[in-house]
């Protein structure tokens, strides 16, 4: 196009920002919008992603010194935890969300939001290209791209389908708002289209047989909510089909809920069967058609299938193909996930951060600075170690890598006794010495099947402001840095690594009971901890606004019941 045909829409707010458009340009990487360019030279941040990380990151930036670019596809915050809930209208999809623009509206900081999602992440020329994902009728004007001084990726990941046959096309997933009323949707569906005269006894029951596929803390807790609705609301609406429901759980490991306490499991593995739900571990899902679902039993490689009204998948997370594309740019294509340091900042790249359920923090480098801080407790470089000093580098590992401290808390390691039981055997006396080669070759079993830090919403946000609180004091670090010591390099870094501080993690189990496992490895069940999650819950809400419409939500189901009506 004419250089005539350029529109150039100024739009100067806050701060002062420029945002310029071309019109029916093709997406060839000119329709550039420079947050800042010609207007000041505050120093351009750009973030992707309106979701825990993305938006906690926000809300904690403080420094006027930056402008701010937020693309997102989603204008609003979700409270993915209150998702389940959705899903039975317990809660109204509209009640757990707060627009972004409410949010940004209220900083110092200059903050611009587009309505988009990046398609591609430019690291060497510090660009990201964006499509709207708004209509058409935008004329070309829907695609442009971002210059940035520093980027922060926090667009979260997507549904794992593991490339399953039938999965992507056939199932429900439960990561959005709108998945979880388009699940609303298809209970109802199900039970009207039971409801039909003209149907056989065989298809209501095929329309009635309800599946969630994943064992984890959401689709347990999808099966709960799932179960207290039909058993609360829908047997009295549909009283002549209540005979035909059936709700089916299918984990492919031996246990639901298996990152959490023993005690735990078995609580709600136990629940389950007496509340009638069809769990069916070591069941591995194999293929999906319209009416089926096809399984196969890992221990004895039986295949089965069974016919279904709805099937919920929920089997964890995979990475976006925004990031994939990415990574190969920047040497990370044999990775699953991308890999940042423990200042979050992607490896390879200087001013490119990583915040949320889209990135890890590089468990290699982890495994190496575990070997050093060893080397260097070794100070007669004899290869042992008393037990005290066994026992300082134990809490130095576990305060710069919470995920260790996490997995040999999950395993019951964290106690030295214990550890040192996995390398030597069960006569271990406190006086012994440690053999560092012994104990690295028992960390090195524990390497193998440590799990990174937990993609939840508390590590998202707790990223989202640790970086906040960097990028605030980004110059006044520079000259005082705060960082230990590195071992890799010389001097101390600008800011002190990110440490997860782990607040204990619920899980609702239906029948207004909840278990949960707090810090120092409490685990409480029942009825009064599901008491602590509605408070929780209510206190963690984004806004005053929220909050209030989630607990009127709540009364409003304590008093009339869940709505089951199909809109
Ligand atoms: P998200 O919150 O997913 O946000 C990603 C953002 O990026 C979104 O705004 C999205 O629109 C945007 N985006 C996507 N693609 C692009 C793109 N190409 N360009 C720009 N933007 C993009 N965690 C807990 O701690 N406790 C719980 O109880 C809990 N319950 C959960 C229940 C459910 C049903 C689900 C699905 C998750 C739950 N989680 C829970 C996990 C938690 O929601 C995630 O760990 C958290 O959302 C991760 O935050 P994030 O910012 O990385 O990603």
């Amino acid at each position: 196009p004419s250089i005539s045909k350029l529109l150039i829409v100024v739009a100067v707010s806050g701060g002062g920002g420029l945002v310029a458009y071309s019109e029916a340009k093709p997406y060839d990487g000119t329709n550039t919008v420079n947050a800042a360019e010609g207007v000041n030279n505050k120093k351009k941040v750009v973030v992707l992603g309106t979701g825990w990380a993305g938006t906690s990151f926000l809300k904690n930036l403080k420094d006027p010194s930056y402008e701010v670019e937020v693309i997102s596809p989603r204008n609003y915050f979700a409270f993915t935890p209150l998702l389940p809930s959705v899903t039975c209208g317990t809660v109204e999809g509209r009640s757990i969300v707060e627009p972004i623009r409410n949010i940004i509206r209220k900083k110092n900081v200059h903050i611009n939001y587009c309505e988009a999602e990046c398609v591609r992440i430019d690291a060497e020329n510090k660009k990201v290209y964006c499509r709207s994902n708004l209509d058409n009728t935008l004329d070309g004007i829907e695609e442009f791209v971002v210059d940035f001084d520093y980027l922060v990726i926090s667009v979260g990941a997507r549904s794992n389908t593991f490339n399953i046959p039938g999965v992507e096309e056939n199932t429900l997933f439960l990561k959005e708002v709108e998945d979880a009323q388009k699940i609303r949707k298809t209970i109802i569906d199900c039970f009207e289209k039971a409801a039909l005269p003209s149907l056989s006894d065989e298809e209501k029951k095929r329309l009635l047989h309800f599946v969630v596929v994943g064992g984890g803390p959401t689709g347990v807790e999808f099966a709960a909510q799932f179960h207290d609705f039909l058993n609360e609301d829908l047997v009295k609406l549909y009283p002549h089909v209540k005979g035909l429901v059936r709700i089916t759980l299918l984990e492919a490991t031996d246990h639901i809920l298996n990152m959490f306490d023993k005690r735990i499991t078995a609580f709600a593995e136990e629940k389950f069967r007496r509340d009638g739900i069809n769990l069916r571990t070591g069941s591995m899902v194999v293929k999906v058609s319209d009416k089926e679902i096809s399984t196969k039993e890992i221990k004895t490689g039986e295949t089965s299938s069974m016919p279904y009204g709805m099937v919920v998948w929920s089997t964890g997370i995979g990475t976006r193909p925004v990031i994939m594309d990415f990574m190969k740019q920047i040497g990370q294509g044999n990775r699953r996930v991308l890999a940042t340091d423990e200042w979050l900042r992607v490896e390879g790249s200087d001013s490119i951060y990583a915040i949320g359920d889209c990135a890890t923090i590089n468990q290699r480098k982890v495994m190496e600075d575990i070997a050093a801080i060893f080397k260097k407790a070794d100070k007669d470089n004899s290869g042992t170690l008393t037990v005290k000093e066994f026992q300082e580098v134990l809490d130095d590992i576990c305060e710069r890598y919470p995920q260790v401290e996490l997995y040999l808390k999950s395993k019951q390691m964290c106690n030295l006794v214990d550890l040192l039981k996995q390398s030597k055997g069960d006569d271990v006396k406190e006086s012994v010495e440690v053999n560092i080669e012994e104990f690295k070759s028992a960390l090195s079993q524990v390497d193998s099947q440590m799990k990174n830090l937990p993609a939840t919403a508390q590590v998202a946000s707790q990223q989202g402001v640790y970086l906040a609180n960097c990028f605030n004091r980004m110059e006044e670090c520079e000259k005082n840095p705060e960082g230990p010591l590195r071992f890799r390099g010389e001097g101390r870094h600008r800011f002190h690594p990110f440490r997860y501080r782990h607040l204990g993690q619920f899980a609702p189990l239906g029948g207004e009971q909840t278990a949960a496992q707090l810090p120092g490895d409490w685990v409480s069940i029942g009825h009064s901890t599901q008491w602590l999650w509605y408070s929780v819950y209510a206190s963690k809400q984004v806004s005053w606004r929220t909050r209030a419409l989630v607990v009127s939500d709540w009364i409003r189901r304590f008093v009339f019941g869940r709505d089951s009506s199909c809109i």
